[in-house]
């Protein structure tokens, strides 16, 4: 098993896709992220999984919080942006959430705080808890084999 074929096997599993947001010193920043899953009921709990070289994984460590926004089919461009797929800066317009940069027009907005952390080889899981949430209707922009889909 190598690198290749330990993604092309992850790849088969579909999934939605959020851009996690936070704010340091006044400076929003965004990373789009699939590995994203909800953990407990009681608390609510969520988990997502950033790579240590990631920008987005030491900010998170310092604002202690951060939101994630679930996109919707509307939303591909987003993605895009976030994962450094444009490469073009975009002025992006966020809103703020319980104190955290959300984008709008998203399927849902999730406003964590850091809950606890793990390292995992070279990503980190950070747990959130739920403080607030926004849900609206839409159809989700979906990710497989490496390739954005539409689920409608
Ligand atoms: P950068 O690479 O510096 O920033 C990412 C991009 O966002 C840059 O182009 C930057 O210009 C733009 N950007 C950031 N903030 C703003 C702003 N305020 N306004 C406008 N533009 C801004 N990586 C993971 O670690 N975990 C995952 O679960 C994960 N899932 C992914 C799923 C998909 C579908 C894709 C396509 C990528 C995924 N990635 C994941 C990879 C990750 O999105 C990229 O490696 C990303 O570039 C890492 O972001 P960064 O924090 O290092 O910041």
């Amino acid at each position: 098993m190598d690198d290749r074929m330990f993604r092309t096997a992850m790849g088969k599993f579909a999934t939605g896709v959020t851009v996690i947001t936070t704010e340091v010193d006044g400076e929003v920043h965004g990373m789009t992220a699939n590995a994203f899953m909800s953990v407990s009921l009681d608390p609510k709990l969520v988990l997502i999984s950033v790579g240590d070289k990631a920008r987005m994984h030491d900010l998170i460590k310092r604002a202690d919080k951060f939101a994630v926004n679930i996109l919707s089919e509307e939303q591909k461009e987003m993605s895009m942006i976030f994962a450094g797929q444009i490469k073009e800066e975009r002025n992006v317009a966020f809103e703020d959430f319980e104190g955290t940069p959300i984008i709008k027009d998203s399927l849902v907005n999730l406003a964590c705080n850091v809950y606890d952390a793990h390292e995992a080889g070279d990503h980190t899981l950070f747990v959130g808890e739920v403080l607030n949430l926004n849900v609206q209707d839409g159809e989700p922009l979906a990710f497989f084999e490496g390739k954005y889909k539409q689920i409608s």
